[in-house]
């Protein structure tokens, strides 16, 4: 309520500020999601994401150190055990899904006292249409309590990060008998806990092969909406954090971005205001709460791994911690119950979080990639605005919109229908407000914008 009451005041505001603007369309539909994605956010189901955190917990421990090699305790047994599943889940895809274990051997480094094997367990669901156009999800399976080093002790892990590889799995299981347009790729990662291990030697494969990943997704501690420490329960709110300046910013994009602003326009940001568009509604009865910073203090997570390599990535998490659940030794001390317990767990939350991630893979899936190649032409001193683009190959491409915003506004206001073309000059001066296009196919799903470089 706070939100949209906040977003109105601004649009009117800025309209009001900006009076004899040319015609636009409200540039925020608060898309609604489509029959295809109604049965899929239906399909999502509580009680087996419940089996599957329980199933997690059981393994004892999933620390990184742990054994690889005990049939039931350890971060090997839960590595077979969701590798099996996810096969069981690519079964009913009709080839389209292949699950595969991503293995490397980590060198000895500050928390990796030993050479160790290290083991992502993928799934890569193939787009029917686009498949080189690949979205990902992960979640972290390895846990640990107090001590990193700690490989022994019972370390549940059942938010951080159960509830994560749960959503994973799940979207795996309801997505694998669909036809996505784009390839989406459900990744349980491992070595998050002992320095993003898992996820930087996954980001890095596909940055070598040069894949087109166009938006990657962490959930990790996405377990309950109830910190349990008395204050309000927030069941319907997930946090998604987005950074702004991108982390592979080069100097040359740096100097740009200092001359002419753009540090609310990176295209982390751009998937920010897409998945609140797509995913905040009804239907997934969540309100994704977008927080303008990479991650949370003194913490991180494997989106970054991928923001390293230039992938559009962020992260979700539950609305309020409670730090004396995560990373600790299972104690009471002074009453105060430690540890990741199953028993905090809200699996109707992590359902909802899951029908977070299905509405913004889905509709990013359905819709055309983002447009690349996109540049304001700065050639002459002018008070309009002439903005050029790549064309998309997509065969149900219908064309392209170009969305504006006050300077000081947080999202976009205004959108106008430009046909399927490759360039447009619009009359505002692109001194006065920012810019960006994005693309729409036959049946109406718009692609993430993607905001102009100056052509010189
Ligand atoms: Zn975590």
């Amino acid at each position: 309520m706070a939100k949209s009451t906040r977003r109105a005041f601004l649009t009117v505001s800025a309209a009001a500020a900006a009076a004899p603007l040319v015609a636009g369309e409200p540039a925020k539909a608060g898309t609604a999601p489509g029959r295809d994605l109604q049965g899929i956010l239906r399909e999502i189901d509580p009680r087996r994401i419940e089996a599957i955190v329980r199933k997690l917990v059981s393994f004892g421990t999933r620390h990184t150190l742990s054994s690889q090699t005990d049939p039931v305790r350890g971060i090997g047994a839960a590595r077979d055990w969701i590798f099996a599943e996810m096969q069981r889940y690519a079964a009913a895809s009709g080839g389209r899904m292949t699950v595969e274990l991503q293995s490397f051997v980590q060198p000895v480094s500050s928390r990796i006292p030993a050479p160790t094997t290290i083991t992502n367990v993928i799934a890569t669901l193939r787009g029917s249409v686009t498949p080189e156009r690949i979205y990902v999800v992960t979640g972290h399976y390895d846990s640990r309590v107090t001590d990193v080093m700690d490989a022994v002790k019972d370390a549940p892990g059942a938010d951080d990060d159960a509830s994560g590889v749960a959503v994973v799995m799940e979207l795996a299981r309801v997505l694998a008998t669909r036809e996505p347009e784009a390839t989406i790729v459900f990744a349980a990662v491992a070595a998050e806990e002992q320095g993003l291990y898992g996820s930087d030697h996954m980001a890095q494969v596909y940055k070598d092969r040069g894949a087109d990943i166009q938006a990657m997704f962490s959930n990790d501690i996405v377990g309950t909406g109830n910190a349990h420490d008395g204050t309000p329960i927030n069941p319907r709110q997930v946090r998604l954090f987005v950074e702004g300046v991108p982390t592979a910013e080069t100097a040359a994009e740096a100097t740009v971005r200092k001359s002419v602003g753009g540090e609310n326009d990176g295209p982390s940001r751009q998937l920010g205001r897409f998945v609140d568009d797509v995913a905040s509604n009804r239907q997934t009865g969540m309100d994704v709460r977008v927080i303008w910073r990479r991650d949370r203090y003194l913490r991180g997570s494997d989106h970054i791994s991928f923001l390293l390599r230039g992938y559009p990535a962020a992260r979700f998490t539950e609305p309020r911690e409670n730090f004396a659940h995560e990373h600790q030794d299972i104690r009471v001390e002074n009453g105060v119950q430690y540890g990741d317990l199953i028993e905090f767990c809200d699996f109707a939350y992590i359902a909802r979080v899951a029908r977070v991630n299905a509405a913004a893979l889905w509709s990013l899936a359905q819709a055309p990639g983002t447009p690349r190649g996109v540049v304001i032409d700065t050639t002459q001193l002018t008070n309009e605005t002439t903005l050029r683009w790549q064309l998309g190959a997509e065969p149900d491409l219908a064309g392209y919109e170009v969305v504006w915003r006050e300077t000081t506004a947080p999202d976009w206001q205004h959108s106008r229908a430009v046909g399927k073309v490759d360039t447009v000059t619009i009359d505002l001066s692109k001194d006065n407000v920012f810019f960006g296009v994005r693309a729409v196919d036959t049946d109406g799903h718009r692609s993430p914008v993607a905001a102009p470089r100056p052509s010189s």
